[in-house]
């Protein structure tokens, strides 16, 4: 199993472990992915091995004036990807960093999956074959699912998003978090185009508080998100607290899973809180939810337990909507247009609908505590 990079595509590709571990439990599955996103898949039970592609020491050590022995750590990297023979290699990816680990893997069969254009990019498709798409509709979830299938040679359900929080994690969140309810704001996408202006979350978080909740902000951390995070905290009044900066991937799914609802920009952040269970209010510019909306578990009143499309997205309605656009050239009113009142109400009505997620039993037992 290769994928690389974003937070987002990892936790896409969670349910296609889940489902196929299911349907063939006899299966040993290793995943190789870049060391920002490893933390997802520490100590992940359905995984036998993780391998690391340390990026960020590569960098470091390309910018530090040490090429060798950047080289070789990708040597070792290589030995060990090429250690195993596997049945199958998949590429969740599509891109063309992953498309050569797929071609270096020892493997009779490689697979591609139909990824976010519904084709693979950057000419991997020179190391695998690509899974037909035939619904362009399909969430990436459901995309990445038919790799799965393509392997099994029959259908596959979507039986769970993958992520797993531990009792440990879940105490130390609720630590972090505090006790009273709250809110968690996720404000921070990667593309410019996706990030809501810091006033309208000002006055976001403004309204939660008048409502009763506790607001709290997370984020990777870093100057830019510093004054994002202020603004934030003003509007909160002495109702908010930053978790800038304090949280693994891990802790931020168990303190969103501890959240009465996560109010979060579409980003990797916010596809951990779908997938974590977290009521979510995802806001979208020029970004499509059909492929990239919350998906998750639920739990929906007279309804029992699912896993599929989640949460609330809220979009400004343009006609420009969805573009694809990292830079906008007309001034992102997809994210200006995009009122508060609209965030808080879908965030009302989540909390009010008791559509409640498919918590885990220690999530449950700690609520109950
Ligand atoms: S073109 Fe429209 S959808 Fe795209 S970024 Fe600009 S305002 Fe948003």
């Amino acid at each position: 199993m290769v994928l690389f990079g974003r937070i987002g595509d990892v936790v896409f590709t969670l349910p296609s472990v889940a489902a196929l571990a299911k349907a063939r439990p006899d299966l040993s599955i290793d995943w190789i992915v870049e060391d920002r996103c490893a933390d997802l898949l520490s100590g992940h039970p359905l995984l036998r091995d993780v391998i690391r592609f340390e990026r960020s020491r590569l960098t470091a050590l390309k910018k530090s004036g040490h090429p060798l022995r950047a080289l070789g750590e990708i040597g070792r990297l290589v030995k060990r990807l090429r250690s195993r023979r596997y049945d199958a290699v998949l590429d969740f990816q599509g891109l063309l960093k992953s498309g050569v680990a797929t071609g270096l893997a020892r493997g009779a069969l490689k697979l591609g999956s139909p990824s976010t254009y519904g084709r693979m990019r950057e000419g991997s498709a020179f190391f695998s074959r690509m899974v037909p798409l035939p619904d362009a509709g399909l969430h990436l979830v459901e995309r990445h699912l038919l790799v799965v299938r393509e392997l099994l040679g029959r259908p596959v359900e979507p039986v769970s998003s993958g992520l797993t929080i531990s009792p440990h994690e879940i105490r130390s969140a609720r630590e972090k978090a505090g006790s009273d309810p709250f809110v968690l704001i996720h404000p921070f996408a990667s593309w410019e185009t996706r990030n809501w202006p810091a006033d309208l979350w000002k006055k976001t978080a403004r309204e939660m508080v008048e409502r009763g909740f506790r607001v709290v902000v997370a984020g990777a951390g870093g100057p830019t998100q510093e004054e994002v995070v202020r603004r934030i905290l003003e509007g909160a009044g002495g109702r908010g607290h930053s978790l800038l900066g304090q949280l693994s991937l891990r802790e931020l799914a168990a303190v969103m899973a501890l959240s009465e609802a996560v109010l979060a920009v579409d980003s990797g952040p916010m596809h951990i809180a779908a997938s974590a269970g977290a009521r979510v209010v995802a806001l979208f510019g020029p970004t499509d939810p059909a492929r990239l909306g919350p998906f998750g578990p639920r739990k929906r009143p007279g309804e029992g337990e699912s896993y599929g499309r989640s949460g609330r997205v809220v979009a400004a309605g343009l006609p420009c909507q969805p573009c694809m656009l990292r830079r906008c050239p007309i001034g992102t009113p997809c994210q200006s247009e995009l009122s508060p009142t609209a965030v808080v109400e879908a965030a009302m009505s989540l909390i009010a609908s008791q559509e409640l997620a498919g918590l885990s039993g220690a999530l449950a037992r700690e609520r109950a505590s």
